[in-house]
């Protein structure tokens, strides 16, 4: 007999023993981006383990006004398969359905910024999803990915890998549009031609070679926080130790900015055509100044750092007390957020695997917090 999620109290059966740090997790992936739990998967998780506040924050997609919700009827059916008639489909409203699971649902999205810096991710929420602003950045999203992904086909080919971009959209027999393509499919294509002895090869082939790293463009993040002010929101800077020091910014964008006075200084070997007399190199503190200067509503302080591509040496308590003490007085929100993405669906090792609630903000300080209290008003 399998013990029922129901029967447990505040757990979760695929979270054995796991109880939340913090009942208020502002960052959390779906798979309407790269996260492996369906959103109505991440909200009855978030529930299960007692969760008070979720937020959905998938990558440079906007977050659901409804969701799927797929009702197992069939309990007895047997392991391996279910029939369709035990399973039913409806949509319904992501706030209301979460409301029922006595969680509160923040409706987010995390928008990747900046070209030439890994990783300035900005987490908004509060905004008029119906914007006109969101319909370019997800179409221009679509449309930076194919260029990119065209011009490795394209570098590949020069390489004597010999394919067309024609050849990655029939897909080996299963014939797919522009906007479907996924990098992977380009692997696929390597091995298919023999040029790899599989499409994992093929991964670690393109991975390693400095050449074939094409970057896609991403938007200047000051004009996204104008942007999501324009569109009634707030913008909170993600896992700010994630961006990479020092940072390089593109003479154009330097320019831009030269009015602030904390411009950067001489910078040689920047990559193709973001060379230029004016691009320059800051320290990531600079680099936030800027972005508070732009309007920055707040910044993630509590985040689990050492389950991520963060190549520093600072413990995430340390990352965390030093963000608060930076920035507590110049921000309106020092946030928190798991960036849980049901890693452990994904063969991710435990002591890696991100859960719902190791990172977060305390209930008090979310009642108390005027800002995100307003967003929550606007869920
Ligand atoms: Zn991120
Ligand atoms: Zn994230």
């Amino acid at each position: 007999m399998i013990l029922q999620k129901e029967t447990l109290s505040g757990g979760s059966a695929d979270f054995p023993g796991y109880r939340p740090a913090y009942p208020v997790d502002l960052h959390c992936h779906t798979t309407r981006s790269d996260g492996a739990d369906t959103p109505q998967q991440l909200i009855d998780h978030a529930a299960d383990l007692g969760m008070k506040v979720i937020a959905i924050t998938d990558h440079d997609i906007r977050p659901p006004k409804e969701i799927e919700i797929v009702n197992n009827t069939g309990a007895d059916a047997p392991a391996g398969g279910t029939s369709d008639s035990a399973v039913s489909r409806k949509r319904v409203d992501a706030v209301d359905y979460a409301r029922s699971r006595g969680l509160l649902l923040l409706r987010g999205i995390e928008i990747s910024c900046e070209t030439t810096v890994e990783d300035c991710h900005i987490v908004c929420f509060g905004c008029d999803w119906d914007d006109p602003f969101f319909d370019k950045l997800e179409r221009e999203v679509v449309e930076s990915k194919i260029r990119s992904y065209r011009e490795l086909v394209r570098r590949l080919d020069a390489d004597g890998m010999r394919m067309t971009w024609e050849e990655v959209l029939e897909n080996g027999g299963n014939p797919i549009r522009e906007d479907q393509v996924q990098k992977k499919m380009i692997f696929e294509l390597m091995a298919r031609k023999g040029y790899q002895p599989d499409w994992s090869a093929a991964k670690l082939l393109v991975k390693n070679s400095p050449a074939y790293q094409v970057l896609r463009q991403k938007p200047d993040p000051v004009s996204v926080i104008r942007e999501i002010h324009r569109c009634g929101g707030i913008a909170i800077m993600a896992h700010p130790f994630l961006v990479n020091e020092p940072v390089r910014l593109p003479a154009s964008t330097m320019e831009d900015r030269t009015d602030d006075g904390t411009g950067g200084t001489e910078e040689a070997g920047m990559p193709g055509n973001m060379t230029g007399p004016a691009a320059g190199t800051m320290t990531r503190a600079a680099y936030i100044d800027r972005l508070i200067e732009a309007g920055l509503d707040g910044i993630e302080a509590c985040y689990p750092y050492t389950k991520t591509s963060y190549g520093g040496t600072m413990p995430p308590g340390d990352i965390e007390r030093e963000i608060r003490g930076r920035y507590t007085d110049r921000v309106s929100i020092i946030s928190g957020g798991s960036d849980y993405h049901a890693d452990f669906k994904k063969g991710v090792k435990p002591e890696k695997a991100r859960i719902i609630g190791e990172a977060g903000i305390t209930m008090g300080y979310f009642e108390n917090c005027a800002l995100l209290q307003k967003v929550a008003a606007r869920a």
